[in-house]
């Protein structure tokens, strides 16, 4: 199986982020940077690089053109006059001319003669100390890129190019970019940035392969024609294994083999535990394409739906309502007649849009920025279409809405009031609609978290979002893999605050569950369950894991395992607990 090796083995060592070993080929997957080939051209072949240069011109005029017309809808003219300092950029006749004369004297293809010729703008224009020309550098760096994309026929770099079954490895990845990542082309996911939670790993567990994050360089150190193997139990990366390496690898492949068999085996077996309490695992899914993944693990409907998935699928233009709600429709359809929840738009953070993230580039901080809720707020025309294509689409099964990013009562009455206004508006048109979704908050901000009890008196749900919960407590940045090791939900202070949300949502008796990564961790699930949360969802494949262990606790087991937890105070010891708990029933 394992390609030829002449180069000398290399290892590499991550974050452990997916459990499993696999190898294959590197497909060395370089978002920020662009080829541009360097080769020279004919004379004769003149009039045709310049007609390539031409239409890529146009071209690139017809895209600014398009979003600036999108932007000055949306947001009005004073934020799309940017585009007209693109559009300006692609009217100078000192870089067009200058690209022409460059390749004419050097001979050169018209692509390198253009980028030679926009560097040297942009560093004369960065050496100005003034502010206007400072933004000019920016305006045509965009512009630059724009026009080499489109001269070089590529749109976007995007996974959609992987066509054999190889090992991913990026700087990182945006849910845009995982939204191209087949089942049975990725062998294993590998990303210089991120941690535990980056959509990456979210994305390698649910195709059910090893993801080693937080590697820092492994885009410069592993290059397309390496072979790799992945050890996602230990976080490590082997590049070019010499054969010895390989054979003891094989075993621990052998070994991973049989426990997926053990746990798969109980698919289809009842949720209860071993002295019959019931429980419940539901899916986080991104759309209709997962409903495959949920029937196969026997997933109990959506516990998250993330809408932003077919918005992210297309970045050129805003899904237009009829989309979104064919979207929506296919997966309640599909999953009725269970549940979905599914929550309105988490666009921001590390989820960008072309069409809509104008404002998130100049963020410095993104992650606690214009995102989710936010943006939804004050983008009430992109909003509503969402809220009228979900309603729209509740009339074809089961499902509850929430809101993402809610951090105080004030935001979470004007989401419901915006919900409220929308119903009226769809009764007057006489659209039907389900008259009785029950709404609720994602609980992801410490605030939320903390003024739990007064949210519960306006919603008639919870769903606890891990992922961003963890990182604004403990003030580390989940995608930053610099602090990774900082980004620990066994900080004595997540516990607290777990305990104090779930608590909260049981005493007002509303319903509570868990959506973030920790739901599907077997070292947290059979605590999140212990601690009162009904349901937990994750990503399909880990249904049958968490399963298997659930069905091996029961509650005498799980009583105990709170009072050892919140006894006590160190970090790595209440790892060790959980973890000890988890090992002891996996086997
Ligand atoms: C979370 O924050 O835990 C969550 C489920 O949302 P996302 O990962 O989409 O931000
Ligand atoms: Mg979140």
């Amino acid at each position: 199986m394992a390609a030829a090796k002449t180069a000398q083995e290399k290892r590499l060592k991550g974050i452990a982020a997916a459990p499993g070993v696999a190898q294959g080929p590197a497909f060395v997957f370089l978002q920020n940077s662009l080829d541009v080939p360097c080769y020279q051209v004919a004379e004769e072949k003149f009039p045709e690089e310049t007609r390539r240069f031409e239409q890529a011109l146009l071209e690139t005029r017809r895209q600014i053109s398009q979003l600036r017309e999108a932007v000055a809808g949306r947001l009005g003219e004073g934020e799309a006059a940017i585009f007209d300092a693109h559009l300006l950029v692609l009217d100078d006749p000192a870089l067009i001319d200058e690209t022409l004369q460059t390749m004419r004297s050097t001979g050169y293809n018209i692509e390198h003669a253009f980028q030679v010729v926009a560097e040297k703008y942009i560093a004369f224009f960065s050496k100005l100390d003034d502010e206007y020309f400072k933004e000019r550098v920016g305006d045509i760096r965009d512009v630059s890129i724009r026009i080499l994309h489109n001269m070089l026929g590529l749109s976007r770099r995007t996974l959609a190019d992987v066509t054999e079954r190889c090992v991913i490895v990026a700087e990182d990845m945006a849910p845009s970019d995982t939204a191209y990542l087949e089942v049975g082309r990725v062998s294993a996911i590998l990303t210089d940035g991120g941690n535990r939670t980056s959509h990456a790993v979210i994305m390698a567990r649910s195709l059910r392969v090893p993801a080693v994050v937080g590697l820092r360089d492994a885009t410069t150190q592993i290059h397309r024609e390496d072979w790799v193997l992945v050890d996602g139990y230990a976080g490590l990366v082997i590049i070019n294994p010499e054969t010895d390496t390989l054979e003891r690898y094989r075993q621990l492949e052998r070994m991973h083999g049989d426990f997926e068999r053990k746990v798969m085996a109980e698919v289809g077996t009842e949720n209860v535990t071993a002295d019959g309490m019931p429980f419940k695992l539901s899916a986080n899914v991104n759309g209709v394409e997962d409903g495959e993944a949920m029937a196969k693990y026997h997933a109990a409907g959506v516990g998250l739906f993330r809408t932003e998935a077919v918005f992210l699928r297309q970045q050129q233009q805003v899904p237009d309502e009829e989309t979104q709600f064919v979207a929506y429709r296919d997966l309640i359809a599909a999953v009725a007649p269970e549940r979905v929840i599914v929550r309105t738009l988490d666009i921001g953070g590390d989820k960008q849009h072309s069409a809509l993230q104008v404002e998130q580039n100049a963020e410095e901080n993104p992650f606690m920025g214009f995102r989710a809720i936010r943006y939804c707020l004050e983008n009430k025309a992109w909003f509503r279409l969402q809220l009228r294509a979900i309603l729209r689409a509740s009339v074809f099964g089961r499902i509850k809405v929430m809101f993402p990013m809610i951090s105080s009562l004030d935001e979470l009455l004007q989401a419901k009031a915006f919900w409220e206004e929308i119903r009226t508006e769809l009764r007057a048109e006489g659209v039907p609609f389900d008259e009785k979704i029950p709404l609720g908050a994602m609980i992801e901000i410490p605030s939320a978290a903390i003024s739990a009890e007064l949210l519960a008196e306006h919603c008639d749900f919870f769903s606890i979002g891990t992922n961003d919960l963890v990182q604004y407590m403990l003030a580390v940045d989940r995608g930053n893999e610099r602090i990774a090791h900082l980004y620990n939900p066994c900080n004595p202070a997540v516990l607290q605050v777990l305990r104090h949300v779930i608590t909260a949502a049981r005493r007002k008796k509303i319903e509570i569950g868990v959506c973030g990564e920790l739901a599907g961790d077997p070292s947290f699930a059979p605590l999140l369950y212990a601690l009162g949360a009904g349901s937990l969802s994750m990503s399909p494949a880990v249904i049958p894991e968490v399963r298997y262990l659930l069905r091996r606790c029961k509650k005498a087991d799980l009583d105990e395992l709170i009072a050892k937890v919140y006894a006590e105070t160190d970090t790595q010891t209440i790892s060790a607990i959980l973890r000890e708990f988890a090992d002891k029933r996996l086997v």
